[in-house]
């Protein structure tokens, strides 16, 4: 590990403050010091945002729930108004890491933790997201990891938060303070970039941007939410493909649907189309089969990462059965829609 400067904030003006050029906040640490480890990530400051008061907390608003930045992934998926008004956000943060990870992990730098492909963290392979310019190792590499939505020919790193994908689904907005104290709302819809030429950039935020807070809107009533993670291991490992699905039905039909998907995309994945071709329709087979073609048109695929397509269609059809009620699928059934994609 390089050496390194390290500072507490006992505000957040403070923490503005010492949010220079070469400064970066460290909250849980838990991805933060791995990377610094492997020399990935060389800062010349830490800034310790722990001790900034009034980000531990969970309050309710006129417009929801405002979930603190430094307020711990267990914290999270225990909160009782987590669990009974937003399980989908439970179960994803339930479904990443390990039990110790979580109790130090934050929602803040949960969002920003970077992806999990290898070659960004082996420095002794090219990886444009870790030197722009440097060439994409994992195009034509080990894939197996790699996103097959949203890539480019630059880069195919797909992200890795599970939490992150049902805040996509939720619509969570995140109050993010910058250089000046100002504080601006981020919605999930705008805060992750596209890799195109520079994978190297991730988000929208300045690099002195401080996460204070998210905001989940208020619950909606009568809706079923689903959180399927799909991996190798049955704990402590990243997804191949998750969904995440919320979904409220008005007499035989769905009346509206949210989708994210995690493990496919370049940054937690929705697409609008999906949630909008869903919605007024009667639940079945052939309705989510379309949904899911929509979702999967503009997919490029390498060849150790091909299966993702068909993981992904099975994974959602499953899950808009579960959340729609119908049946679950028969062994027969699934077979044959394997073959089909
Ligand atoms: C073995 C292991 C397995 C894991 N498995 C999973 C998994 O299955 N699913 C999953 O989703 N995650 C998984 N994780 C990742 C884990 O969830 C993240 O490491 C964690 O959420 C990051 O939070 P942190 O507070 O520790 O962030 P840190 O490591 O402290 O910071 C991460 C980044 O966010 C920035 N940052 C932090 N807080 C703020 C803020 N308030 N404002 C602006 N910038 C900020 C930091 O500067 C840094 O760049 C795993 C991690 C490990 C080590």
């Amino acid at each position: 590990m390089r050496s390194f400067d390290y500072r507490r904030a006992d505000s957040l003006a403070a923490a503005r403050e010492g949010l220079g050029e070469a400064a970066q906040i460290i909250a849980g640490g838990t991805n933060l010091l791995d990377l610094m480890k492997l020399q990935v990530m060389t800062p010349k400051q830490l800034l310790d945002i722990n001790r900034v008061p009034g980000l531990r907390e969970i309050t309710e608003t006129e417009n929801g729930l405002k979930i603190g930045a430094l307020v711990s992934n267990s914290d999270l998926a225990a909160d009782p108004r987590i669990r009974s008004d937003y399980p989908v956000l439970a179960r994803a943060i339930l479904a990443g890491a390990s039990g110790q990870i979580r109790n130090k992990a934050t929602t803040g730098g949960n969002f920003l933790q970077r992806t999990r492909c290898p070659y960004f963290y082996d420095t002794s392979m090219a990886c444009n997201k870790r030197q722009p310019g440097s060439s994409c190792t994992a195009i034509g590499g080990i894939s197996r990891m790699t996103a097959i939505l949203g890539v480019s020919e630059h880069c195919i790193a797909a992200h890795p938060s599970d939490m992150a994908v049902a805040m996509r689904a939720l619509d969570a907005r995140l109050d993010v303070a910058d250089a000046t104290g100002d504080v601006r709302q981020v919605g999930m819809d705008e805060l992750y970039c596209l890799p195109g030429e520079r994978p190297d950039i991730e988000t929208t935020l300045a690099p002195d941007d401080i996460i204070t807070a998210v905001h989940l809107p208020q619950k909606q009533s009568g809706a079923v939410h689903v959180y399927r993670k799909v991996r190798d291991r049955a704990s402590y490992a990243f997804a191949l493909v998750s969904v995440a699905a919320i979904v409220t039905r008005r007499e035989q039909r769905i009346a509206t649907a949210a989708l994210a998907f995690g493990g496919i995309g370049s940054r937690p994945w929705r697409n609008s189309e999906v949630d909008e071709m869903l919605a007024g329709e009667v639940p079945g087979e052939p309705l989510f089969a379309a949904a899911a073609d929509r979702l999967l048109a503009e997919a490029r695929t390498e060849e150790g990462n091909a299966f993702k397509t068909r993981l992904t269609r099975r994974t959602m059809i499953s899950v808009l059965r579960e959340a729609t009620g119908l049946e679950p699928a028969s062994v027969g059934t699934d077979r044959v829609e394997e073959s089909a994609a």
